[in-house]
């Protein structure tokens, strides 16, 4: 199908210079078939084209932590705190899904939540059939992890922290060893990746390995994926030095260091993403550059989480690529994906006379760089024709309402103003997805509606059980503070 689309401003490469005025798109395959002016259409200046946003990391959160009980906290203690119900995998995608494009996002790494590997096959059905029914680019991380299910090294010194009869509530889930009880192997967890592959993937759904993070993760499972990302061409998706303590740890478990570690089983190459990397050392942001990785920054998570502030600076003195996640956590906990990008920028700007990030910086990390996360590829960020057709459109003459000069830079005022409430038109390879403010393909308000009724069936939780979940997360900050994680300990499995 070809069809046109009228934009009052065009930011073909944001940051580089003013939007072209009244343009018409020719969209045809999925492409931009042409880029021309429009004589007979003048338009009000009142809407403004440009990519599509790229959420370089999240998990896709229809239930988001805090109405789970997940109140903010230091990244550890907070994952003690959380257990997922799994309530419909489709429905939950379908609103994470539908809350992203309606921010502007066309494509999203998604890091799937559920630990239960057994389902992943059936999960990754539904997560697909959301991916399509709201249309937008969708990165299915599949998860895989093998090791330190509650903290990083010995699980067995967890147990004096907690009571008696939480002991016993979570006994069978702390292991002896270095193996979490019950799990499927790593190695058919690494091999159901291709099945999954092979059942679900198309130009706009694409399926990667997500070894969760390499404390999670034993030394043989993430030299395996490192083969088998090798071997099959797929992506790999992986957390990385997110918290101080995962600093802390892998530094006392690794003594080559966990980066040089992660070259040596074959894992840095161009086909991996690794999110967060807060606590980066400037010798492995050059090992990472060389190996032409990518890092999925995740401002406001990390803020939340209390693990840090990306070292953008440093990414940038050694030419490493960055983009941009929310990983379900922007600032307002409701995925604004721009709210996120100015935070970003003030935070990573600097205070010299010059900026430090100067908007074509921060656009391309947000298109560009962040877009190779998703499939790879490395055409994406600049309206031309032949590029993919991925557009955001936005309410422009709201933004500008009180403005006493004709002509501002559009980046600029983007950059200080625009919010997901902007958000008018989004075009995912060709296809409208959101229009006029809503979403094409699927009835958001009635989804959530569904999703909360449903999860309230299922999923509610009693004041004990949240209590217990509570004293879960005290009994690992005591944990940590104790200072455990520091011997580095539980690395090897036993045989
Ligand atoms: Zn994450």
């Amino acid at each position: 199908m070809t069809w046109t689309l009228f934009a009052d401003r065009l930011l073909a490469a944001p940051g580089r210079g003013p939007a072209e005025r009244n343009v018409n798109l020719e969209i045809a395959g999925g492409r931009i078939a042409g880029v021309s002016r429009s004589d007979d259409r003048r338009g009000s200046g009142g809407r403004i084209a440009l990519p599509a946003m790229v959420n370089a990391h999240d998990h896709g959160y229809g239930l988001r932590p805090l109405a789970l009980g997940g109140a903010d906290d230091a990244l550890e203690c907070w994952i003690a705190s959380l257990t997922r119900p799994t309530v419909e995998p489709r429905l939950e995608a379908a609103v994470a899904f539908g809350r992203m494009a309606l921010a502007g996002v066309g494509a999203t790494v998604h890091c799937h939540n559920s630990l239960a590997a057994d389902r992943l096959e059936a999960e990754a059905a539904g997560v697909a059939r959301a991916a399509a029914d709201v249309g937008i680019r969708v990165a299915f991380s599949c998860p895989i992890r093998d090791r330190n299910p509650w903290v990083y090294g010995d699980q067995r010194a967890l147990l004096p922290y907690l009571t008696a009869a939480d002991r016993a509530a979570m006994g069978a889930t702390i292991p002896d060893g270095a193996a979490i009880p019950d799990e499927m192997p790593a190695h058919r967890q690494v091999e159901q990746v291709e099945s999954i592959a092979a059942a679900h993937e198309s130009e706009l759904f694409q399926v990667q390995y997500g070894p969760i993070g390499p404390q999670w993760c034993q030394d043989a499972t993430l030299e395996r994926i490192a083969e088998a990302s090798a071997e099959n061409n797929r992506r790999v998706h992986m957390h990385l030095l997110e918290s101080p303590r995962q600093r802390q740890w892998l530094d006392a478990a690794y003594r080559q260091g966990i980066v040089r570690f992660l070259d040596d089983v074959g894992l840095l190459s161009p086909r991996l993403t690794v999110a967060h990397g807060v606590h980066l050392t400037g010798e492995e942001c050059a090992l990472l550059a060389e190996r032409g990785v990518t890092v999925a920054v995740n401002t406001s998570s990390n803020l939340r989480l209390r693990s840090g502030l990306a070292p953008l600076d440093r990414f940038m003195r050694h030419g490493l690529r960055f983009g941009f996640g929310l990983d379900g956590g922007a600032h307002d906990d409701d995925q604004d994906y721009f709210r996120d990008l100015r935070l970003t920028w003030r935070l990573h700007n600097g205070t010299d006379l010059n900026q430090a990030l100067p908007p074509a910086r921060l656009f391309e990390a947000a298109h560009a760089h962040g877009f190779r996360s998703i499939d790879g590829g490395d055409d994406y960020g600049a309206v031309v024709p032949g590029a993919r057709a991925d557009l955001v459109v936005l309410d422009y003459a709201a933004m500008c309402e009180d403005f006493l000069v004709p002509d501002l830079d559009e980046t600029d005022v983007l950059l200080t103003r625009a919010t997901a409430r902007h958000v008018r038109e989004v075009v995912v390879a060709g296809r409208k997805v959101v229009s006029h403010g809503a979403l094409a393909g699927i009835d958001l308000p009635a989804a959530e509606g569904e999703l909360m009724d449903r999860a309230r069936r299922v999923a509610a939780i009693t004041p004990e059980q949240l209590a217990y979940r509570q004293r879960r997360r005290e009994a690992v900050r005591a944990w940590y503070a104790g200072g455990h994680h520091l011997e580095g300990g539980a690395v090897d499995p036993s045989p």
